[in-house]
């Protein structure tokens, strides 16, 4: 989709076509170029206004969603605010099981949006009947004219990126771009964006981020699941602890996992060092760029494009409230980088 210059018939129209900025300042002891897709620009301020747009017209085209209809979704809370948004513009009914490791900024802005939540305990067995994955098709099965995006399982969730976030970094960085960095939850955005960059130039290297507590590294290396790498952790929208079929694993090159804590230090240097005020995810994005510069996979000529997912705002109460930092012992450290 081409950014309209002139009047937008909706916000809708707004989706996609998010800018590709420098980074100057927290890169510039780093052999390469790096630059930061920053998807707070969608009209929902997250990359997951590409996919529920997408799976949303497919299907109206289908005929499976009429006005009136209710969408049903599982949601660590960016999904759920797209899929909300869209719902409040077209019609729809929008009921999301939400897990209670989501911030309460996410929940409120939800329910602003007109959706109804349900919050669900996060640390339990995806199997569990609590889980926010059973409670949302518990609903759908019971809520006539539903459909249930089941965006960790749906193919629809990487086409969407295949189709925009991978051609547009490509359009962008004219072809030159050496690798991506990005982060995996559900694996749509790493899976569309890799096979589209891949389909353009095999030699592009797709670089995955996970989290400590997480199966997906580990799977991708081993092919096995297992369970003894889940734990609970703080960061929202990466990582997993069941392997989603919306990863295709096989055009992801590796991974590398983050902490809670270093990723949180990062986002912090990114707005002061980059004035770019990204979520939870960007800074762990940006923090696993930063170890796999040290393991050497860049040298000067790399073009290295960061797919930031979501806006700052959205964490106010996390990692950017000194209170919530101090309470898990993670802000010391700012106090010292901020010298640099
Ligand atoms: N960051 C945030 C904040 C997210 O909400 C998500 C989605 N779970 C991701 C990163 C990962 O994106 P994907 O699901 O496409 O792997």
């Amino acid at each position: 989709m081409t950014r309209n210059q002139g009047i937008n018939h909706s916000i809708l129209e707004l989706v996609g076509e998010t800018p590709l900025v420098q980074l100057n300042c927290i890169t510039k002891d780093l052999k390469g170029t790096y630059y930061a897709k920053i998807e707070a620009f969608n009209p929902g301020h997250s990359a997951k206004d590409r996919i529920a747009s997408y799976i949303i017209d497919k299907a109206e085209r289908d005929g499976v969603l009429k006005v009136g209809d209710t969408i049903v979704e599982t949601t660590s809370g960016n999904t759920g605010f797209s899929l909300a948004m869209i719902s409040m513009v077209k019609g729809y009914k929008c009921i999301l099981a939400v897990s209670s490791k989501s911030s309460q900024d996410k929940i409120d802005m939800l329910k602003t949006m007109g959706a109804e939540v349900h919050v669900c305990p996060a640390n339990v067995p995806a199997d569990d009947p609590r889980s926010y994955y059973e409670v949302a098709k518990r609903i759908h099965l019971e809520t006539p004219g539903s459909i249930y995006i089941n965006q960790y399982f749906n193919s629809l969730n990487s086409e969407a990126h295949y189709h925009s976030t991978g051609p547009e970094i490509w359009k962008q960085t004219k072809g030159q771009v050496t690798h991506v960095v990005v982060a995996s939850g559900t694996g749509g955005t790493i899976s569309g964006v890799g096979k589209y960059l891949k389909e353009m130039n095999p030699n592009i290297k797709v670089l995955g981020v996970d989290a400590y507590g997480s199966v997906l590294k580990k799977y991708h290396e081993s092919g096995e699941f297992d369970e003894n790498e889940i734990f609970p952790y703080k960061i929202e929208g990466l990582g997993k602890n069941l392997i989603p079929s919306a990863t295709n694993f096989s055009v992801i090159d590796q991974y590398e996992k983050v902490t809670d804590k270093s990723s949180a230090l990062t986002a912090r240097r990114i707005v002061k060092l980059e004035g770019i005020f990204g979520g939870y995810t960007s800074g762990a994005v940006m923090q696993a760029t930063l170890q796999y510069h040290d393991k050497e996979l860049f040298d000067e000529n790399s073009k290295v494009v960061l797919i930031f997912p979501d806006h700052g705002s959205r964490y106010m109460n996390k990692i950017y409230s000194d209170i919530w930092m101090r309470k898990h012992g993670f802000l010391e450290e700012v106090y010292k980088e901020s010298a640099i």
